[in-house]
């Protein structure tokens, strides 16, 4: 996977550009925006002095603040960084510092959601493009951010069709310069599509990760020593942030729920298939299933490497 952002910009994109919540990817853009000379200055709001205090130590932010609507002031971007549940409260308290003429972005994992959460607080002449960087890890906090996330990564841009197309092209230029690919879909469908590719198979992990750890037969050492075997993987998923996703099911119900409910019908197809002995069903499945992982290496989504890269553990 490409690591290496390109050479910085000679002029910015933007004079100045605000990100509120300076976790895993506020912190991840703060951190690109300033190598690539994306912005004049660059402003870091958070509503935790703990976190402000580590993004003054990282020194990756020209300004701090804890007040959303200081911290806005002047911006020419505003991106919201923060938990899906959080921005109606964030949107609200920025809105009397927005200027005119702002473009107001996000990255949430839902977007349907977001938009009915933000849209009512923003003032007549500042442009809403509601954003999704479809790239991210297991870790939160400013420390986790890194400038390469977002590269050779898709970043989803739901903009509504009345939206100011410049806006829209500012924000497009914004991520294609931090590396990402940008496709425009709609909130609607945007939520649809990650409810299957995304939020779904979190729920999987955080069950199935949650299951064994109740099991009364299994011990949690063993759980812990025999892991290799694909449980493991979903560990790694179900270490992600509470917070973050339990306002991504609260906020994608009814997406989630229609996926789940699809999902729940195609397995007991396969525990049919395995209670008659139905192999070939199975070994179809498989394959189809094995041709969609290549599909992504061949992306450049993923590494080809066994065990995603991982040094084996003998
Ligand atoms: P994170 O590491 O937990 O960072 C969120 C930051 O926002 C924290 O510093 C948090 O402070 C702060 N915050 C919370 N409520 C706030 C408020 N009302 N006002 C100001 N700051 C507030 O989360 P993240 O992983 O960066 O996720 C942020 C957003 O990106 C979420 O909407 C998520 O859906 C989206 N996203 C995440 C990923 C991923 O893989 N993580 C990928 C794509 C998109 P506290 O520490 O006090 O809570």
């Amino acid at each position: 996977m490409p690591e290496r952002l390109g050479p910085p910009l000679k002029e910015p994109l933007f004079e100045r550009v605000a990100i509120i919540g300076l976790g895993l990817i506020g912190s991840s853009i703060i951190r690109a925006a300033r190598q690539l000379n994306l912005a004049r200055d660059l402003v870091a709001v958070d509503a935790n002095e703990a976190v402000l205090a580590r993004v003054r130590e990282l020194k990756i932010a020209d300004e701090v603040t804890a007040d959303a609507a200081v911290g806005v002031r002047d911006a020419d971007l505003v991106i919201l960084c923060v938990p899906v549940g959080a921005c109606g409260v964030v949107a609200r308290a920025m809105r009397g510092g927005l200027k005119a003429g702002a473009i107001v972005s996000d990255v949430g994992s839902v977007k349907a959601s977001v938009m009915a959460q933000v849209e009512p607080h923003l003032p007549d002449g500042v442009h809403f493009v509601p954003a999704h960087p479809v790239a991210g890890t297991e870790h939160s906090g400013p420390d986790a951010g890194f400038s390469t996330l977002f590269h050779n990564r898709w970043c989803i841009l739901t903009p509504r069709e009345e939206t100011d197309e410049a806006a829209t092209g500012r924000v497009r230029a914004f991520w294609e310069a931090m590396g990402s690919n940008v496709e425009v879909m709609s909130a609607q469908h945007h939520d649809l599509v990650l409810a299957i590719t995304s939020h779904v198979p979190h729920l999987i992990a955080y069950n199935i990760v949650g299951t064994a750890a109740d099991l009364e037969t299994v011990t949690q050492s063993e759980v812990i020593k025999f892991s290799a075997g694909g449980f493991r993987d979903f560990t790694r998923i179900a270490a992600s942030d509470p917070t973050m996703w339990r306002d991504v099911f609260l906020h994608n119900k009814e997406a989630v729920l229609e996926m789940l409910g699809r999902l729940n019908e195609d397995i007991a197809l396969l525990a049919r298939a395995i209670r008659w002995g139905e192999g070939d069903k199975l070994f179809d499945l498989f394959t189809r299933t094995r041709a969609i992982r290549r599909g992504i290496i061949s992306e450049g989504q993923d590494a080809a490497e066994p065990d995603f890269g991982r040094r084996r553990q003998g």
